[in-house]
């Protein structure tokens, strides 16, 4: 088993290990607590219970209704749940929405949180929750909602269908793509930026081929917590605008939308910040981010059109009108007619047009 521990100012304890939550009993007690509530998604239900059982009495319960976006009714049941069992410590296992949901209750309640990661998402990594009020998400960042342990372990990534390994992969790269061009990146963030792509490009295929493979499953959650952390780090820009927009307004699902728009975005930023890319190239191969991209998420059979996950070509109008009514920055400016050229590319599916 490889173990990892380290701490930053601004990120707790974090561990790498395959096996590694059954030491959740440990990392509950350290933190001086005792009485801990597992979060999951209904999916996810039986690893909620397995991690209540092997905390025995140092578990109070779980809450197994974890939802994508944390709609805040259902944390403000969970809410009441923790406080009516007297919770003194969050368990989230699962992915994004799993992890959202500890940080909305985080938030709320000031419990202390230990995060095990399921998915690439690195929302564990971030100080970022996004939440949705009548069909509304809004965005905030606070220090508060970041997890105080995180424990990545690669057995119960293997149970990630492959179709959501590639797209969850994707959903990260993005990340670290967009964190190459941010205007606030430093030489710190680029390294994270580049060590998580790196580990994608070699542990993916990796994954693909023996998902059981676990070693192959820590490479890719190591480039999960680069991609998350940079996330944290620095201002995303078209890419996730763009995703933003799409799974709000037309409810496409999140992973899917980021694997399909992130070739399509770096290639409109290609020229603009032709220096900033080059690592992408350099990473995947060939002389053009976005198509490098294209190519590589194409060899691992991800989705590659908008108008596979459900999006009618005759929404691209008002995709791109939603997407461009407010400015924001970009390495190349952001037109209306330009990204609306972008969305019809990436509706078909082909290779990004410059
Ligand atoms: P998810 O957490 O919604 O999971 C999707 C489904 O896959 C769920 O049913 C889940 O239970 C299941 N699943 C997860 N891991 C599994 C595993 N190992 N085996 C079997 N099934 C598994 O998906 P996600 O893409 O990880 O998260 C998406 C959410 O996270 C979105 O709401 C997004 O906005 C948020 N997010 C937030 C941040 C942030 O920094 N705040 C960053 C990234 C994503």
């Amino acid at each position: 088993m490889t173990v990892d521990h380290r701490t930053t100012e601004t990120q707790g304890r974090v561990r790498f290990g395959a096996g590694l939550r059954h030491d959740i009993a440990d990392e509950v007690a350290r933190l001086g607590a005792g009485q801990a509530l597992v979060l999951s998604t209904p999916h996810q239900s039986e690893s909620a219970l397995e991690i209540a059982e092997r905390l025995g009495p140092a578990a109070v319960g779980v809450f197994c209704r974890a939802a994508m976006h944390t709609p805040v009714e259902i944390t403000e049941e969970a809410v009441s749940h923790t406080r009516e069992t007297g919770a003194d410590c969050l368990v989230s296992v699962g992915g994004g929405s799993t992890t959202g949901l500890g940080k909305a209750i985080a938030l709320r309640t000031d419990l202390p949180h230990i995060v095990i990661p399921t998915t690439y998402a690195g929302s564990e990594a971030t100080p970022i929750l996004g939440q949705t009020e009548n069909g509304v998400k809004t965005t905030l960042t606070d220090a508060r909602v970041l997890p105080q342990v995180i424990l990545y372990d690669p057995e119960l990534v293997t149970s990630l269908p492959v179709k959501m390994t590639v797209t969850s992969a994707l959903n990260a790269m993005a990340h670290a793509a967009e964190a190459l061009y941010a205007k606030d990146r430093t030489a710190a963030t680029d390294s994270l930026a580049t060590d998580g792509l790196r580990a994608f490009a070699d542990g993916l295929p990796r994954v693909l081929q023996s998902p059981e493979d676990t070693g192959a499953r820590e490479e890719t959650l190591r480039g999960a917590r680069a991609c998350g952390t940079v996330l944290g780090q620095v201002g995303m820009a078209l890419h996730h605008k763009l995703c933003h927009t799409l799974g709000g307004a037309f409810d496409l699902p999140h992973a899917d939308t980021h694997a399909v728009i992130l070739p399509h975005a770096i290639s409109y930023n290609a020229e603009a910040a032709a220096d900033d890319l080059r690592p992408i190239c350099e990473i995947f191969g060939g002389s053009e981010p976005g198509a490098a991209l294209h190519r590589f998420a194409a060899g691992m059979n991800a989705p590659l059109a908008l108008r596979d996950l459900g999006l009618r070509e005759a929404d691209l109008d008002h995709a791109a009108d939603l997407a461009t009514r407010r400015p924001y920055p970009n390495p190349r400016p952001v037109t209306c007619s330009d990204i609306r050229a972008l969305l019809q590319a990436a509706w078909a599916g082909g290779a990004p047009d410059q």
